[in-house]
């Protein structure tokens, strides 16, 4: 006889739940999304049981290939590095019928018998789990030892049926190479639902079809979550995850990596770099000779993004001075967002740079040629060097303060900006640069011979103090 309780543990097994296990997460929402709802909490039994048939049968196809390089058979490379050694593609499978293959497939993706439950909860969710699960089911998991969230002696997590489902559902959800494979995850559920959505409707045509993907460049995986992240609508709300791993049989050094964005980067390069001419812009001051710029733009977004306002600015003072173009007033508002939307750093702090560099492009734009500019942009190279000028020329406005100015060319508020050893000095000195470029722009300053002096600065080998890294933190202060 079914009694209420029974029925209640029954839908439980058929109703997908977020866990804190972020790639539970991703293969839930690429299930959700497989069920064609767009949060979990839509899905209908039927709907679970209908999408949970629809991984089943992709894979039932893939089994009955004769190799991973038939025709078709992407998914079946694939599956290695998701479900090594599962029914789908053992290698033993070659040796059995047709049916005996179907029938193996689909016991694998159906749920244990209730008598076969193990009595316990399910390590992610709390409901009843319904059997064990190791490597063969979930990624990353070990394949023999004991661990220490389950009972001696059984080689496995204890978990529900839907968790093991949403871990099937995580290859629809993941960036595929038929080798290593990458998801983007965030705590924020709205982003991860739209982004997870999207990758399964790409990757119809590689689990469903099995067409193999392209071929992709450098940083692949780091280039499709920022285009991901660019293509969506709605602000991001928090931080974001792209891991990026295997689950081969064979050991791997390193299964696992996580590169994490903070938020306000993530909103940042979503919100700025959703338009093309910022992207563009970004991307030229990143490309090198034959490099294209976007696979290093996004390397440094998720691995180094503290170089993005270095590079940035870099490119904008290696134009010819004082006469800037389109793409590099662009790229200086660009600096001046990342510096207070990303880096934190106060408005008052900033505008308080801008009025320096005004009394700056004063000094250096009384002479007609770019001599006094050049001078300057010398002294950038060496913390003491831009103090030592900024000194100077402060002396010289004191004894003889240029027309239509009031006050002093340098506060000491500035001066602790620009050269604050334990914090942002070195930023500051890039963004001073930068807004002394642009002031003199606006100002329609335009030295003869700023071409030249321009090319000599790039020429004179030494790279800038400010992208030195044993200078970084204001070191030679
Ligand atoms: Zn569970």
């Amino acid at each position: 006889m079914t009694t209420p309780v029974d029925v209640d543990v029954t839908a439980a097994q058929a109703r997908i739940v977020l866990t804190a296990h972020p790639l539970q997460r991703v293969g839930a929402f690429a299930l959700t999304a497989i069920a064609g709802c767009s949060e979990p909490g839509q899905m209908t039994a039927d709907g679970f049981a209908t999408a949970v048939r629809r991984m089943a049968e992709d894979a039932v196809r893939a089994a009955l290939l004769p190799s991973t390089t038939a025709e078709g058979a992407f998914w079946l490379k694939a599956s290695g590095s998701f479900f090594p050694n599962s029914k789908m593609n053992h290698p033993s499978r070659v040796r059995r019928s047709r049916q005996e293959n179907i029938d193996l497939v689909l016991a694998w993706r159906t749920m244990p018998a209730r008598e076969c439950w193990p009595g316990r909860c399910c390590v992610l969710c709390g409901r009843d789990a319904v059997g064990y699960f190791a490597k063969v089911d979930v990624p990353l998991a070990e394949s023999e030892q004991t661990r220490n969230s389950t009972p001696r002696g059984h080689a496995g997590l204890a978990l529900c049926w839907p968790c093991v489902c949403c871990f099937h559902a995580l290859p629809y959800g993941c960036r595929l190479t038929g080798g290593q494979s990458s998801a983007v995850h965030s705590w924020d559920d709205r982003f991860l639902g739209r982004v997870t959505a999207r990758q399964v409707g790409t990757n119809h045509r590689h689990i469903t079809l099995g067409q193999p993907v392209g071929k992709s460049g450098g940083y692949a995986a780091e280039v499709e979550a920022l285009d991901r992240l660019r293509g969506y609508e709605d602000d991001v709300l928090e931080d974001i995850e792209l891991f990026v791993f295997t689950n081969y049989n064979v050991p791997s050094p390193n299964p696992l990596q996580v590169h994490g964005m903070e938020q306000p980067l993530a909103e940042w390069l979503r919100r700025r770099l959703g338009r093309a001419a910022d992207l563009h812009a970004v991307e030229a001051a990143y490309s090198r000779p034959g490099i294209p710029g976007r696979p290093l733009l996004a390397r440094d977004a998720f691995r180094d993004p503290t170089r993005i306002l270095q590079v940035l600015t870099a490119f904008i003072r290696e134009r010819p001075m004082a006469a800037l173009d389109e793409r590099c007033r662009r790229l200086i508002g660009l600096c001046f967002s990342f510096a207070s939307e990303v880096m934190g750093m106060n408005d008052e702090d900033v505008e308080s740079i801008r009025r320096l560099a005004r009394n700056v492009a004063t000094v250096v734009g009384a002479e007609p040629t770019a001599s006094a500019l050049k001078k300057y942009q010398v002294a950038h190279r060496r913390s003491a060097d831009l103090r030592g000028w900024l000194e100077r020329e402060a002396v010289a406005w004191a004894l003889k303060p240029p027309a239509d100015t009031s006050g002093p060319m340098v506060g000491t508020a500035q001066f602790r900006l620009l050269f604050d050893r334990d914090g942002q000095g070195w930023d500051y000195q890039r963004l001073l640069l930068i807004a002394v470029l642009e002031e003199l722009d606006g100002r329609g300053w335009r030295p003869a011979d700023g071409a030249t002096a321009a090319r000599e600065i790039r020429d004179s080998g030494e790279p800038m103090a400010a992208d030195s890294n044993e200078n970084e933190g204001g070191g030679d202060n």
